[in-house]
């Protein structure tokens, strides 16, 4: 079969992307029928679901969440937006796609910005921001992705987190693709606000993301947005005034869905358990591709279990599309590379996956590598 049949081909597929993922057939039930929003009964699924973020985010009292329309980077702009403070400098470390998205949110809104930029395939230093820290006393807030989806890094929260709060500053952390699938307690960890969404780790569909942080701290935030829709002060406030209220037409749908991916994950053991599976997952992916002489980007040591790397493989009649094609017509959708210096394809390993999905795929894309077009 050639190459461009397949692409007509449209068969049910499982996602290996960093969301949206896979999801479990009674999550995707609950939006089968329409619902409403103007009262107590959604209002009280609302107040649920963020009580439930809070518990996920930390064992210590005092933290709230908000809920914001729109995919996970509406909810960074929110929060970048809506937090630093007209005097207020920011520093951003980067090392991939998002970390420079929070760079670009923060130029575009006029925020006095700089960047520690440690390249693609190095964590960020902490040493570097200790030394930047004692040298411009202007900075007063921190930003950096948790795990950085481009490449599948996992960033030194916990360094990080502490320098934070030894030099007073309010850290921003872009947990988008771990949290839910990676213990963290941003209390301990010393993160202000936190930022995930709806269709990463949690497992529910794309439509909303969230941001969580103390009462006092969103307190403090009042009237600093310099957007309307993305007033994360203002969405907190009405949401905490009239009860799990939003402000502007809610995302029902994706946020029922969201409710019944909570409940499957608390009846999954929680993020422990769903951490220990990401990793088999992950585990399962790579031993699978090094027997096929795959290579990954990253050492093992910098690995998430989210999302990983691999390099393309170097003889002449590979082409990426082709194997997306072929995998996706065995039932495997992956993901292209987004590294500017190496030439890779990644896949996810999240989602209503599991270590046999992976090594079904193992298989899939073992026949794919020596397909033959004829
Ligand atoms: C997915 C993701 C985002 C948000 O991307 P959207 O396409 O806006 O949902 C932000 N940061 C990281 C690290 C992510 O993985």
């Amino acid at each position: 079969m050639q190459a461009k049949e397949i692409n007509k081909i449209e068969n049910p597929y499982l996602l290996l992307t960093p969301g949206p993922l896979s999801t479990t057939q009674s999550v995707k039930q609950k939006m089968l029928r329409d619902w409403c929003t103007w009262d107590n009964d959604y209002n009280q699924i609302v107040q649920q679901i963020r009580s439930q973020l809070v518990r996920l985010a930390t064992s210590q009292s005092g933290y709230t969440a908000t809920l914001m329309q729109g995919s996970g980077t509406f909810s960074v702009e929110s929060t970048i937006g809506s937090v630093i403070p007209e005097d207020g400098k920011l520093v951003v470390l980067v090392n991939g796609e998002y970390g420079r998205r929070i760079v670009q949110i923060a130029n575009k809104l006029g925020i006095n910005t700089i960047d520690i930029d440690s390249g693609e395939l190095a964590p960020p230093d902490p040493q570097a921001l200790s030394k930047l820290l004692l040298q411009d006393e202007q900075i007063t807030h921190i930003a950096m992705v948790h795990c950085e989806t481009t490449t599948g890094m996992l960033n030194p929260l916990t360094e990080i987190g502490e320098i934070a709060h030894k030099h007073n500053k309010v850290f921003i952390v872009d947990a988008m693709s771990s949290f839910g699938g990676t213990a963290i307690d941003m209390a301990e960890l010393h993160i202000d606000f936190l930022i995930s969404s709806a269709n990463k780790c949690i497992q529910g569909v794309p439509g909303f993301g969230f941001v969580l942080a103390k009462h006092s701290s969103m307190n403090a935030i009042a009237n600093r947005s310099r957007s309307v829709s993305l007033d994360l002060y203002d969405q907190w406030r009405c949401m905490e005034d009239n009860q799990g209220k939003w402000r502007f037409t809610s995302p029902t749908h994706v946020v029922r869905a969201f409710a019944e991916a909570l409940k499957e994950l608390e009846a999954e053991g929680g993020v422990g358990a769903r951490q220990q599976r990401y990793y088999e997952n992950q585990r399962t992916l790579v031993t699978g591709m090094q027997r096929l002489g795959f290579e990954c980007l990253l050492d093992a040591k910098l690995q998430s279990s989210i999302i990983t790397s691999f390099y393309s493989p170097q003889h002449a009649d590979y082409n990426f599309k082709r194997l997306y094609d072929l995998l996706k017509l065995k039932g495997f959708v992956i993901y292209p590379g987004k590294v500017s210096k190496a030439d890779c394809f990644r896949i996810g390993t999240i989602g209503d996956v599991w270590p046999s999905d992976l090594d079904k795929f193992i298989k899939a894309i073992e026949t794919a590598m020596y397909w033959k077009d004829d």
